[in-house]
């Protein structure tokens, strides 16, 4: 069976419950992490503590936001945690990073083997609060690793990629078989770094029109930019920017999507 019972719990297909019990993969990701006393640590889904154990070992205190009930209650009367554990039981999407940097005093170190059903969605969410945030650690399909790091001109390179990289310089750390976790996903798996830049490279004044001009061009990522920003910008304009209007989507830097996104900003308001 697929969900099998594990520590005497059942893993819940719909809060993405896939355990880590394979050692030697989470001695490197906790070494990878590198946590120390003082620092302000968050993890995001500690499920059974397979990472929670060996990291709090290393500090005083953290936080842990667990969404599932059960595995929050185990949390809270476990021998060697409780006492070192701030348990947020909680939807992590709903979660305001900014308010646990404030308590803290300091930017947060999150980080998080992740439910595939929602990473993208809560990567998303904590992009909103990289100025609170000094490094993220998670443990992702493979596939979205690769999509997070894809540069242009790659199949991989997406709209996942120009946000992510707008944020945080990301770099991949380890990949993961399925027979890590249980129960296996389908999936390989990788663990991913990101580091929010302290100064954006290509900073935009208004984030809207990135996230707005990012999903038009990669929903129709076959056609020309002359195609799917042709309601935006005429191919002269494009050309303004140093981009060429025969080019796809994929064929498109983050500094040049920025550029574009501030010349949308800039734009006067229409009045219809
Ligand atoms: N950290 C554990 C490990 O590595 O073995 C568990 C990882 S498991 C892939 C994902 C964990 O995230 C589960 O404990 C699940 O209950 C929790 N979870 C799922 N959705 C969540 C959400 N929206 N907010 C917070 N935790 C969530």
């Amino acid at each position: 069976m697929n969900n099998r019972v594990h520590q005497g719990h059942l893993a819940r297909k719909r809060f993405g419950q896939n355990f880590l019990h394979d050692s030697s993969i989470i001695d490197a990701i906790v070494a990878a992490i590198y946590p120390q006393p003082g620092q302000a640590i968050v993890e995001i889904g500690p499920g059974l503590g397979a990472l929670t154990e060996p990291v709090a070992e290393r500090v005083d205190e953290m936080t842990v936001i667990e969404l599932d009930r059960d595995l929050a209650a185990r949390l809270a009367s476990h021998p060697f945690l409780q006492s070192k554990l701030n348990i947020v039981q909680q939807d992590a999407m709903t979660v305001d990073f900014a308010a646990l940097s404030a308590a803290r005093g300091q930017p947060l170190r999150v980080f998080g083997n992740l439910p595939y059903n929602i990473s993208t969605p809560l990567m998303f969410h904590l992009f909103s609060y990289t100025h609170a945030i000094r490094d993220m650690h998670f443990m992702l399909q493979k596939e979205v690793v690769n999509r997070l790091v894809a540069g242009p001109n790659s199949k991989a390179y997406g709209r996942l990629s120009v946000m992510a990289q707008y944020y945080c310089q990301i770099i991949p750390v380890l990949e993961v078989p399925p027979a890590s976790f249980r129960p296996a996903p389908k999936v390989d798996s990788a663990v991913v770094r990101l580091v929010p830049y302290a100064t954006l490279p290509f900073p935009v004044k208004d984030l809207s029109k990135l996230a707005t001009l990012t999903s038009l061009a990669f929903n129709q990522r076959r056609k020309t930019l002359r195609n799917s920003l042709g309601n935006l910008f005429s191919a002269q304009q494009l050309a303004e920017q140093g981009i060429d209007a025969t080019l796809r989507a994929e064929n498109v830097s983050v500094e040049h999507y920025c550029r574009l996104a501030n010349v949308l900003a800039e734009r006067p308001v229409s009045q219809d």
